[in-house]
């Protein structure tokens, strides 16, 4: 085991530019234990029988404003301009999410919505973005009365269906994800760079991976042949002491055997169907916040667009994440709220006492990272302990 000098624990995006660093930047030896049959986490994608290349662990669209981040991906991969739209079906309607002023336009008569679309314009200023939780605490009646119908048309029942809870009971920056935006700009998202790997997210990675010092090892349960010990804070890998550097980028709370207690996460259950016909619906996914019990529905022949006589899809349905169950075993978003980031604190603190961890990543982080920062944060990472 002292081969090697890193092991790199996830072959996602963030165990990926870990490895990579260490490899291109330190000449280093890397090992990088995954657990799943491939790379690529959950931004893992591969083509049909259809020739429709298709996201298994749901939608993933590539946006950012980092020039860093853009530049260093850039290197393994060429790209597809490709800018998200996504629709919402809102009594009996589709449309455009972002709630914009085409949204207003759509589920008012022109009067009312132009007066509302004035008003907008005057408080917040054209282009801004108001999180949905603050629009309901204007202090206008008219824009208050709005914030209420996108809270109860778009959000509330949505974010039952994602998370649990209402979107009181979850961090604030989750729904200010999706806030309303005051322009006619329909795009999902606005940052300078958006566009997809063009041989997809699974080929990227296995290009980052590609440098001559890694060795990835599938189908490998890293936490059953690596132990930490409490005590002396040493690593044992397959019972001898490892002394390089442990990049862990999974779950804290499985990596320290639940010893502080687990850590809540949601998990998602996707069902594809391929249909013999064109096209399914007219953008790439349409949220159902208010009928289904599946929160969205995404067709994947728009991202590349695909050409084929049939067209794939996949429902999504949110449910809690249970260890030990495999149906609910993966887990796909952490649970942001303040009681359980006390415990990833502490977990945190635990990661601190053991000088050979690093953790980075969605899961290890335990914070709602979108595809570059995964990416800007394991560049970060990595130039901060060298
Ligand atoms: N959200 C909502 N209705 C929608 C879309 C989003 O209530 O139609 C809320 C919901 O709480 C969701 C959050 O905003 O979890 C963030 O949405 P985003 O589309 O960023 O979620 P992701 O694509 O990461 O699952």
């Amino acid at each position: 085991m002292s081969d090697y000098d890193v092991v790199v624990i996830g072959a996602g995006l963030s165990g990926a530019v870990m490895a990579e660093r260490f490899a291109s930047q330190q000449n280093k030896k890397v090992l990088v234990l995954e657990q799943r049959e491939h790379v690529a986490g959950n931004c893992f994608d591969f083509k049909n029988g259809h020739g429709i290349t298709v996201h298994q662990y749901g939608p993933h669209l590539f946006h950012t404003n980092s020039e860093k981040v853009w530049e260093y991906l850039s290197q393994f991969t060429k790209w597809q301009a490709y800018e998200h739209k996504v629709l919402s079906s809102i009594d009996g309607q589709l449309v455009p999410l972002p709630f914009n002023l085409n949204t207003l336009h759509q589920l008012y008569s022109k009067s009312e919505a132009q007066t509302i679309e004035n008003l907008l314009i005057e408080h917040y200023g054209w282009e801004q973005k108001v999180p949905i939780l603050e629009l309901r605490k204007s202090e206008l009646q008219p824009l208050r009365e709005l914030g209420e119908l996108v809270y109860q048309k778009f959000f509330v029942n949505y974010t039952a269906k994602q998370w649990g809870c209402s979107p009181e009971d979850i961090s604030p920056a989750v729904t200010a994800r999706v806030p309303v935006v005051i322009s006619r700009d329909d795009r999902y998202f606005h940052d300078k760079y958006q566009a997809i790997p063009a041989k997809g997210y699974s080929k990227l990675v296995e290009n980052i991976l590609s440098q001559q010092t890694i060795e990835v090892r599938l189908n490998t349960d890293a936490t059953k042949i690596i132990s930490l010990n409490l005590e002396d804070k040493s690593i044992q890998f397959n019972g001898k002491k490892f002394t390089g550097k442990l990049v862990f980028t999974g779950m804290l709370d499985q990596l320290f055997n639940y010893s502080l207690g687990e850590l809540p996460y949601r998990s998602l259950q996707f069902e594809f169907e391929t249909l013999a016909q064109q096209t399914f619906q007219p953008e790439t996914t349409v949220n159902y916040p208010n009928e289904n019990d599946f929160t969205r529905i995404t067709e994947f022949k728009h991202i590349l667009q695909e050409t084929s006589p049939h067209t794939t899809i996949v429902r999504e349905y949110s449910q809690d994440y249970d260890r030990n169950d495999p149906s609910k075993n993966v887990p796909y978003y952490p649970v942001f709220n303040d009681q359980n980031q006390d415990r990833v604190n502490q977990y945190k603190a635990l990661v601190k006492s053991f000088p050979q961890i690093i953790t980075t990543g969605r899961l290890a982080d335990y914070r709602y990272y979108n595809m570059d920062d995964a990416v800007g944060n394991a560049l970060n990472v990595f130039n901060s302990v060298i």
